[in-house]
């Protein structure tokens, strides 16, 4: 099938790449020059496991081109991908204004022959009819342009379709062609029928991983257009709810002498449960939890219902990502003048993405207390991104951050991180000193090197 995806980021790049792979014809868009002009070199301009590889095959084998030009990708496409960003607002809102200028365009391009019009990207419940009338305005005001009356009869038709991503960044190429179901909603019959032929060779695990083929197909979930809306704000705030969950149960275990590994693998054993999201840490963030959960919040506000749960669920973690500070005061007091080492700043390991990263709240109060700080990540030390770093100091190996250190803390789960050198590195510190945010490294080792190791909730 013909297909445009306009927005080529975490989402939209990894679904363009994997629809044309799986045989689609697929044109990428992006309004951002430099990254059209990168991608069309055979470089991704995001870090993700595979994606670059399977790009320059499915570049190779012509079923893959990138522009910047809407009227090209609609002309040439059935169905067209809005996959573009949706920030939140200060006031907790989604800014949907990309995905506004998105659907004015294809409006305004909109000719003949009927299209599909998806929106992959997380929109407010009640986008798709938003959508909808955006195009037709977008028609309207080209026909006004070309000097009609603006309300003339078009000879193209379409329909709009929620099909919300779920992919996970780090894991984004393996999750498209390994989905646990797929989501469309739409009013309309056809549409929804050109959706499922698109997405057949997913269904049927044609691409899958080859321990996935033996299962049954995908499930398709076929739904209404505000369900599919309401499906991908329910599932992220049920995992940021249940990952504050277990974040709070920690901050018990710690006051009782519990530990809440072995209590997580206990409840987590239970089928009803799950295990799952079940780590406790310094909580969530990332570009989509903390927006997601804050958009269902102001809907539910919008249409007079106190979000109660999730508020918590909010609050819990923005006081989990503080605690590592109470940890830190506690084993080496007064904060100021002293120098503390983060060992990662991605908001999860096998990214590059910093949206919303518990790191970038830690350097800020950290800084406001008067301490030095300096990181090492494996993806932002080698790419020397600085983007919200002002106020730390991004080593180039394990050894330099160490040197003359106070106290560690691991940030993010890096699989790297497992195979520290812990004599070595206390050697090299001041105050041989670890606190680890997300329960991840070895405490036996770590002890028997002479570090105070502390956990959380363990
Ligand atoms: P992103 O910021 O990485 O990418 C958005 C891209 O859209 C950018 O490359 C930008 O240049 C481009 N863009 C903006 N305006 C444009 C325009 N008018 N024309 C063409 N291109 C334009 O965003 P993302 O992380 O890929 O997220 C996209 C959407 O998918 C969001 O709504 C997000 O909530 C949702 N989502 C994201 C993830 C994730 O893990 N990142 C997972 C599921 C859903």
């Amino acid at each position: 099938m013909r297909v445009c995806v306009i927005g080529t980021g975490y989402v939209g790049l990894v679904t363009g790449v994997c629809l044309s792979h799986i045989g689609h014809k697929v044109i990428c868009i992006d309004n951002n020059e430099e990254k059209v002009k990168l991608m069309k070199s055979g470089q991704t301009p995001i870090y993700e496991p595979g994606l670059s590889d399977l790009m320059q095959s499915c570049m190779k084998s012509g079923k893959l081109e990138f522009t910047t030009d809407l009227g090209y990708g609609v002309d040439n496409s059935d169905i067209l991908f809005i996959a573009v960003g949706t920030p939140a607002l200060p006031t907790g809102d989604s800014d949907t204004r990309y995905v506004e200028a998105v659907a004015r365009g294809i409006g305004a391009h909109l000719k003949e022959g009927y299209k599909v019009i998806v929106n992959k990207s997380t929109v407010p419940i009640g986008s798709g009819d938003w959508v909808q009338m955006i195009v037709l305005d977008g028609v309207s005001e080209r026909q006004k342009a070309e000097g009609g009356s603006g309300s003339e009869e078009i000879s193209a038709e379409f329909d709009v379709v929620s099909n919300p991503e779920f992919l996970r960044e780090g894991s984004a190429v393996f999750d498209t062609f390994n989905p646990d179901r797929i989501v469309l909603g739409s009013n309309n019959q056809k549409a929804l029928d050109m959706m499922a032929e698109l997405y057949q060779p997913l269904v049927d695990r044609t691409f899958g991983e080859e321990e996935y083929k033996e299962l049954p197909p995908v499930p398709i979930v076929m739904t209404d257009l505000n369900s599919a809306e309401m499906i991908k704000y329910a599932a992220n705030s049920f995992l940021a709810t249940k990952i504050s969950f277990i974040n709070e149960i920690a901050n018990i275990c710690d006051r009782v002498g519990a530990d809440v590994v072995q209590v997580s693998k206990g409840i987590g054993l239970d089928s009803r449960i799950g295990s799952k999201f079940l780590q406790a840490g310094l909580g969530w963030g990332g570009s989509c939890f903390p927006k997601d959960v804050s958009a269902l919040i102001h809907t539910a506000d919008d249409y007079n219902y106190e979000a109660e749960l999730l508020k918590s669920a909010v609050n819990v973690n923005k006081r989990q990502r503080l605690l590592v500070l109470e940890k830190l005061q506690q084993e080496i007091k007064i904060l100021k003048g002293k120098t503390v080492g983060l060992l990662g700043l991605t908001f999860k390991p096998d990214t590059d993405d910093m949206r919303d990263a518990p790191a970038l709240d830690l350097i800020e109060q950290l800084h406001r207390l008067g301490a030095k700080v300096k990181a090492y990540d494996p993806i932002v030390s080698q790419t020397g991104m600085r983007h919200g770093l002002a106020n730390a100091i991004v080593e180039t190996d394990l050894d330099r951050l160490a040197d003359g250190c106070d106290a560690l803390v691991l940030v993010t789960d890096w699989e790297q991180f497992r195979k520290i050198d812990y004599e070595q590195m206390a050697k090299l510190m001041n105050h041989a000193v670890i606190i680890d945010g997300r329960n991840f490294l070895d405490r036996q080792a770590a002890e028997k090197a002479g570090f105070r190791y502390v956990g959380i909730g363990h």
